[in-house]
């Protein structure tokens, strides 16, 4: 398969829930107009973030939406449950122990870590918390190799080389530091006060 563009890639997860609103719908056929106005996405770029994929539809047909869900499915392994490690237990980590991702059944957390004595030991919400001594051992008995890192931005970096040892293959990071990272890791950062300011700029100045 070809490389297909970040930006692509991170529209994936949003044409597959919006194909499964429409299946849920009864529908069993959409254009590239549909799913446009559903997503917020212009069409053209509808069209040319499919045919990475090759040919998903026809022209005049549209696209056959049991088709693109099994074919976004396996693409996005929706097919398997994803377990995830949380690091870093504070006000952001419990919230998202809390709400994890209960819309999505495929990713859950499954084991959070903390520094904190005071945590380690507890139990939150189902989620055991561990000290960062046992990661290691834990993401490895677990098959865990995805975290969600939610420390504060000036321990994120310090932690990298633990996850390093422990495999991990995937950081979705919440601090506001950018991280260094072995070449074979992947890092999405969600830096929400930044997603912030970008929209209080818009407002600002449109
Ligand atoms: P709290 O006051 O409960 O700690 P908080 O959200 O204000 O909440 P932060 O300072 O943002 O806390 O830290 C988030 C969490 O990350 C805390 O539970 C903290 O103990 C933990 N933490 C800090 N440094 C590390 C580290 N190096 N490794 C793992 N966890 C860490």
């Amino acid at each position: 398969m070809k490389k297909i563009p970040k930006a692509t890639a991170k529209r994936l997860s949003i044409y597959y829930r919006c194909l499964k609103n429409f299946k849920a719908m009864g529908m069993d056929r959409v254009s590239s107009e549909q799913i446009s106005d559903a997503v917020k996405v212009d069409s053209a770029t509808i069209r040319r973030d499919f045919s990475y994929f090759g040919t998903l539809g026809k022209r005049g047909y549209g696209y056959e939406i049991d088709h693109l869900i099994e074919f976004f499915s396996r693409l996005l392994s929706q097919d398997q449950l994803t377990m995830v490690a949380l690091i870093g237990v504070g006000n952001l980590g419990n919230a998202l122990i809390s709400y994890n991702f209960k819309q999505s059944n495929n990713v859950h957390i499954n084991a959070a870590f903390d520094i904190d004595p005071e945590k380690v030991g507890k139990i939150h919400e189902g989620v055991p918390i561990y000290s960062m001594d046992e990661i290691v051992d834990q993401l490895e008995a677990r098959q865990i190799d995805i975290v969600i890192l939610a420390v504060p931005s000036h321990a994120a970096q310090s932690v990298v080389p633990q996850l390093e040892e422990a495999g991990v293959k995937g950081i979705l990071n919440f601090s506001a530091s950018r991280l260094n990272v072995p070449k074979d890791m992947f890092v999405q950062t969600v830096d929400l006060a930044n997603e912030l300011q970008t929209l209080i700029y818009y407002v600002t100045h449109h």
